[in-house]
C-alpha cells in the first residue's frame, strides 16, 4: 500500500472520539451477553402480557429490551397477526397514509475496506471502480431532479480519500444547486441525505455546515464475533467502536436526524433487533433524540462475493416480516425504510406493516442514472443486485392504488423540525398535520409535472380523498392551505408549511 493512502487511513480514527461516549472503557451501551440473556429470558410470555406490550406500542412508547425480546420470542400465529395489525395501526397514528420517496445515488465506488459481503471490498478486482466529477454529479442530479422527479436521494459513498469530507462537501453543494425546467415548473433536489463511513466531529460539523439531511450509517452488526469475522481487523471499518459511536459524533456535531440500521443475514436476526432498540434507547437516553430512520437491508447477492450465498443467517420472507414488525412496535415514532433490495412483491407485502419510505427508480451503478446503456448496469457496476428497479412512475401508481398518499415534502428539515422537536411532534401526532399539508402539496407539484397519464388519474383521486380530510378535520388552516394549493397547481414551486 502506498505510504500516503497508509497515513490517511491511519489518521482516520480518533481514539478519544470513542472513549468520550464511555461511561466505562470496556464498556459499550450493547452489551451481547445481555442481550443473548434477554432473547432467552423472554421465551414463552403468556398472550396477556404480550398484549400489555402492545397496547404500550400503540400509545408511542419505546419498548424496553424485555418487552422487545418478548415479542421476538413470539410463536402464536394470532399473536404476529395482532402485532402485524397493531405494526400498521402505528404508522397511521404517527405518519398517516403517508410514504416518503427517495433515490440512491453513488458518488463513489472505491473503498480502502475489506466488508466480506460487499461487492465494493477493496480486494474485489473484478468491480468497476470510480469516483464521480462534480460535472458528473450535475448530470446524474439533473435526471433524478428533472426528469424523474425526486426531491431527496441519500447520497452513497465509499471510504477513500479521494471521496473524503471534502469531497463529499463539494458534491453536496453541486446537488443543491442544481435546477432543472420541467413540465409546469423546476426540479430541484431539496433534501440529501448521507449514507458515508463514519467520521470525526470536526469533519461532521462541515457536513452539517453545508445542509446535510439525515446522517446514515449501519452497524451492519451489533455481534461483536461476527463484526470482526466480516471486517478485517486491519481496516478502519474493523474498528467496532468507531461506528458504534458515530451517532453520538454526528448528534454533538449538530446533526439532529441520525438513521441507524443493521444488515440482516450476518447474524440472528433477532440480536440484530435488539441492538437496534438498545441503539434507539442509548440516542435517546443520552440525547434526547432517537433515530429518524431505522433500516433493515436484507444481504443480496453481489458479483464475485460468495460469503453471501454462504452465510447461514439469511433471513427468509416470513421472518422478514417478523424485524418490520418487531421493530416498529418497539420504535414507535422512528421513520422505517424499506429499500429496493426487496423486490416489487414483497415491498407491495411489508409497506402495510409499518414503513414510511422507500426509494423508487434506483440505480446503483456509478453514473448509471445518465447512463444511456441499460445493458451497461451489470454487477460489476454494482455493489449489490437491486430485487425492484420498477420506475418512480410504476411505484408512485402502485401505492396510490394501496391508498398511500407518496410525499415529497421536505419541510421538516428546511424549517427546523428536526431531532428533538420532531420526535416530540410525532409522539404526540401533531407532525402529521403539517405534513399532511404538505404531501398533498407536493403530491400536486409531482403529478402536474412528472406523472404519466395512468398515475395521475389514480393520483387525482388520492389528492381529492386528502382534500376533503383536511376540510374536515382541520377546518381553521384549510383556507391558507387550499391558497398555497391553487399557487401550485398554477406552477409557483416548493410552497411548504
Ligand atoms: N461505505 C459506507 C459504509 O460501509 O458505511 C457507506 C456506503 S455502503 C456502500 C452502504 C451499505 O450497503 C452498507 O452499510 C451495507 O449495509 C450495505 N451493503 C453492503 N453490501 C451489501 C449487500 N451485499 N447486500 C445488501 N446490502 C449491502
Ligand atoms: Fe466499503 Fe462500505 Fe462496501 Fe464496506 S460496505 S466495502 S465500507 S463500500
Amino acid at each position: 500500500m502506498k505510504t500516503e493512502l497508509k497515513n490517511w487511513i491511519d489518521n482516520v480514527i480518533k481514539e478519544d472520539q470513542i472513549t468520550k461516549y464511555q461511561d466505562d472503557e470496556s464498556l459499550d451501551f450493547i452489551n451481547d451477553e445481555n442481550i443473548e440473556q434477554k432473547i432467552s429470558a423472554n421465551a414463552g410470555v403468556d398472550k396477556s402480557r404480550i398484549r400489555d406490550i402492545i397496547s404500550k406500542s400503540l400509545d408511542i412508547q419505546t419498548l424496553s429490551p424485555d418487552e422487545t425480546s418478548a415479542l421476538l420470542n413470539v410463536k402464536d400465529p394470532e399473536l404476529w397477526d395482532e402485532m402485524e395489525n397493531a405494526a400498521g395501526q402505528i404508522k397511521r397514528k404517527v405518519y398517516d397514509n403517508r410514504i416518503v420517496t427517495f433515490a440512491p445515488l453513488y458518488l463513489s465506488t472505491t473503498c480502502v475496506n475489506r466488508c466480506a459481503y460487499c461487492g465494493l471490498r477493496s480486494d474485489n478486482n473484478v468491480i468497476h471502480r470510480g469516483v464521480l466529477t462534480l460535472e458528473q454529479v450535475r448530470e446524474e442530479t439533473e435526471i433524478l431532479a428533472g426528469k424523474i422527479g425526486h426531491k431527496r436521494l441519500i447520497v452513497v459513498y465509499g471510504e477513500h480519500p479521494e471521496s473524503d469530507t471534502d469531497y463529499m462537501a463539494k458534491t453536496l453543494e453541486t446537488i443543491y444547486s442544481v435546477k432543472v425546467k420541467t413540465r409546469n415548473g423546476e426540479g430541484t433536489i431539496r433534501r440529501v441525505n448521507v449514507n458515508g463511513a463514519p467520521l470525526s466531529i470536526e469533519n461532521f460539523k462541515k457536513m452539517h455546515e453545508i445542509g446535510i439531511g439525515t446522517y446514515q450509517i449501519f452497524q451492519e452488526t451489533y455481534h461483536r464475533e461476527t463484526y470482526r469475522r466480516v471486517h478485517p481487523q486491519n481496516t478502519i471499518k474493523g474498528n467496532y467502536r468507531w461506528r458504534l459511536y458515530a451517532m453520538h459524533r454526528a448528534l454533538d456535531a449538530g446533526i439532529d436526524d441520525v438513521g441507524i440500521g443493521a444488515l440482516f443475514g450476518l447474524y440472528d436476526w433477532r440480536f440484530e433487533v435488539m441492538g437496534l432498540l438498545y441503539h434507539a434507547i442509548e440516542l435517546e437516553k443520552r440525547f434526547g433524540i432517537g433515530p429518524h430512520t431505522i433500516s433493515f437491508p436484507r444481504l443480496e447477492p453481489a458479483e464475485n462475493t460468495p460469503f453471501i450465498q454462504n452465510s447461514s443467517y439469511r433471513v427468509n420472507d416470513e421472518d422478514m416480516r417478523k424485524i418490520i414488525t418487531v421493530l416498529r412496535l418497539a420504535v414507535p415514532y422512528t421513520g422505517m425504510i424499506l429499500t429496493a433490495r426487496e423486490n416489487a412483491k414483497m415491498r407491495k407485502e411489508l409497506i402495510p406493516l409499518g414503513i414510511t419510505q422507500t426509494d423508487a427508480s434506483s440505480k446503483i451503478g456509478l453514473g448509471a442514472y445518465n447512463d444511456q446503456n441499460e445493458k451497461n448496469q451489470v454487477g460489476k457496476r454494482q455493489q449489490f443486485i437491486l430485487g425492484d428497479t420498477r420506475s418512480l412512475d410504476e411505484v408512485v401508481r402502485e401505492l396510490a392504488e394501496m391508498g398511500y398518499i407518496t410525499s415529497f415534502c421536505t419541510a421538516g428539515y428546511r424549517c427546523g423540525r428536526t431531532g428533538k422537536c420532531i420526535m416530540d411532534l410525532l409522539r404526540s401526532g401533531a407532525e402529521g398535520r403539517f405534513c399532511k399539508l404538505n404531501a398533498v402539496i407536493t403530491f400536486r407539484e409531482w403529478l402536474d409535472d412528472f406523472a404519466s397519464s395512468a398515475t395521475k388519474e389514480v393520483g387525482e383521486r388520492v389528492i381529492e380523498s386528502e382534500i376533503k380530510e383536511i376540510k374536515e378535520t382541520m377546518p381553521k388552516v384549510f383556507e391558507t392551505f387550499f391558497s398555497q394549493y391553487q399557487k401550485t397547481l398554477k406552477g409557483e414551486r416548493d410552497l411548504y408549511f
